[in-house]
C-alpha cells in the first residue's frame, strides 16, 4: 500500500478503480440531470409535415406576383385548416385556404400569408403582398428527420433533451444507476443530533454533511449509524455498508490507539491502495476496494471540515465518474486572493474563500479561522483555493486558481437582460 500520495495521484489512484455503472430505465419525466446511457436515434421526423407557423391564408405564390398593398389582390378562401386538422382537397391555382399556427399546408399550397397582411376576410380575401417562397412554413423534418442522431450517450439531460424526447415519443430513457453510498461514523463520543451533547460527547455531523453531498450530485446516500471505537462495532457496521456501491467512513483512520478503521477494512477483504494524501485539511485519508466485488471504500478523516474536503475531493468525482458523468470535477475560476496565506511546503492548502465578482475579476476572502474542526467555514465558503504543495503561501492581490462549490457563486453574478 502506498502512502503520503499528492492529491492528483490519489486521484488518479481512485478513478482508475472506478466502474461506470450499468443502465437502468426510467421516466423520462423524472430524468432531469441524469446521464443517458444510450444514443438517441429518431425514428420519426419532427415537424411530421409541412405546417404553418402563422394565423393567415395558405396560398400559391404563382396568384400573388407583384401583389402589393397599392395593387391588392383578391382570392376566394375556399375551407378552413384548423391546428391538428387537415386540408378537405388540394388548393387549386386562384385559391386561398384559412390556416392557422401549427395546421398542415394543403397539397398544392407552397406559402402562407400572414393575416396583418390582409383583410382578415372570411369568404374572400385581400391579399397585399407577394410571399417569399414558402415563406411562414415550417418544413417538414426541419428539426430532425428519421435516423438523426439527435442525443449522444453520456448526454446530461436537461430540459431541453428530455422535450426533444418527449417529441420523439419517447417516454422512458435508459440512464445511467446512481450509485447507493454507506455512510458510517464512529467514536465513541459521538451521538446522534436528538439525543443530550454533554459529558464530553459531541454530535455526529459528518453523516449529515457526507449525505447531503451525496444528494446534491443524484447519489443515494444509506445511512449506517455510529460505530463505537472497538473493531467488533466497526466490523458490524462495515459488513451492512457491503451491500452499497461505496462505503464512506469517517473517522478512525488515523494512527490513535482507538482507530481501528484501517484493520477493519483489511479484516472484511479491503485491499488498500494508499493511505494519507498531502492535503490540508484531510491528510489521514485512506482508499481500498473490497475484492473481489469491486466496491469501493473510502476512510475519511472525522474533521468535519476534513471529512467535506475530502468528499469534494475524492469521492465526489468518483461518484459522478459511476454516474456516467464525462465532467466529474467542480468548475474552477482564477480569482485574486484578498489577504496574504501563508503555509509551510509540503501539502497542498485548500482554503475556504468567500467569492466576490468585481470589475477587475473574482475577488476571493479567506473565511477566517481555517482549523479543520471550524464546519461553519464552509457555509461562508462558496470555493475552495487550491494553493499549491510547494508553496509557502500566497501573497495578498496573487492570482490562485479556486474551486467552485457553491453554483449560487454563478447565481450572483447573473442578470437579466
Ligand atoms: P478521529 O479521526 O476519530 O480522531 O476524529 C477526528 C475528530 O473529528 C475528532 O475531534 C472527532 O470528535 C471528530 N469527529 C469524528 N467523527 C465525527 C462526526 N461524525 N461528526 C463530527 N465530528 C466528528
Ligand atoms: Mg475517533
Amino acid at each position: 500500500m502506498r502512502e503520503g500520495l499528492t492529491v492528483s495521484e490519489a486521484q488518479e489512484l481512485i478513478l482508475e478503480a472506478t466502474p461506470i455503472l450499468g443502465a437502468e430505465t426510467m421516466s423520462a419525466t423524472s430524468a432531469a440531470g441524469r446521464v443517458l446511457a444510450e444514443p438517441v436515434v429518431s425514428a420519426r421526423r419532427h415537424p411530421p409535415a409541412d405546417c404553418s407557423a402563422m394565423d393567415g391564408y395558405a396560398v400559391r405564390r404563382a396568384d400573388l406576383v407583384g401583389a402589393s398593398a397599392a395593387a391588392p389582390r383578391t382570392l376566394p378562401v375556399v375551407y378552413e385548416v384548423p391546428a391538428g386538422g387537415h386540408g378537405e382537397r388540394p388548393l387549386e391555382a386562384g385559391e386561398a385556404a384559412r390556416i392557422f399556427t401549427g395546421a398542415p399546408l394543403p397539397p398544392g399550397a407552397d406559402a402562407v400569408v400572414m393575416q396583418e397582411d390582409t383583410d382578415h376576410g372570411a369568404a374572400q380575401v385581400e391579399i397585399r403582398i407577394e410571399p417569399a417562397e414558402r415563406a411562414h412554413v415550417r418544413n417538414a423534418g426541419e428539426d430532425f428527420q428519421v435516423g438523426d442522431q439527435l442525443i449522444e450517450s453520456g448526454a446530461v439531460l436537461g430540459a431541453a433533451h428530455l422535450g426533444v424526447l418527449a417529441s420523439l415519443g419517447r417516454s422512458v430513457v435508459s440512464v445511467h444507476q446512481r450509485p447507493r453510498v454507506a455512510i458510517l461514523s464512529g467514536g465513541d463520543e459521538l451521538v446522534e443530533p436528538d439525543r443530550p451533547a454533554d459529558g464530553g460527547k459531541i454530535v455526529s455531523s459528518n453523516s449529515y454533511t457526507l449525505a447531503a453531498q451525496c444528494r446534491e450530485i443524484g447519489a443515494d446516500p444509506v445511512y449506517l449509524g455510529i460505530a463505537e471505537d472497538t473493531p467488533e462495532s466497526i466490523e458490524a457496521r462495515m459488513r451492512a455498508g457491503l451491500r452499497a456501491d461505496v462505503l464512506v467512513s469517517s473517522a478512525g483512520v488515523s494512527v490513535g490507539d482507538h482507530d481501528h478503521v484501517r484493520s477493519v477494512l483489511e479484516k472484511i477483504g479491503c485491499q488498500l491502495r494508499f493511505w494519507g494524501v498531502l492535503m490540508k485539511p484531510g491528510y489521514p485519508l485512506a482508499f481500498g476496494v473490497i475484492e473481489p466485488t469491486g466496491q469501493l471504500v473510502f476512510g475519511l478523516p472525522g474533521n468535519p471540515v476534513s471529512t467535506a474536503v475530502t468528499f469534494e475531493e475524492f469521492v465526489r468525482p468518483a461518484l459522478r465518474r459511476m454516474m456516467g458523468h464525462r465532467a466529474i470535477h467542480r468548475p474552477v475560476i482564477r480569482a485574486t486572493l484578498a489577504s496574504s496565506y501563508k503555509k509551510k511546503p509540503g501539502r497542498l492548502h485548500f482554503v475556504r474563500v468567500s467569492l466576490a465578482a468585481t470589475e477587475s475579476g473574482v475577488q476571493a476572502t479567506p473565511t477566517g479561522n481555517q482549523s479543520s474542526g471550524v464546519l461553519t467555514s464552509m457555509i461562508r465558503g462558496q470555493g475552495l483555493a487550491v494553493v499549491p504543495l510547494e508553496a509557502d503561501g500566497v501573497e495578498a492581490g496573487a492570482e490562485v486558481d479556486v474551486q467552485v462549490l457553491d453554483p449560487g457563486f454563478f447565481d450572483s453574478i447573473g442578470r437579466g437582460f
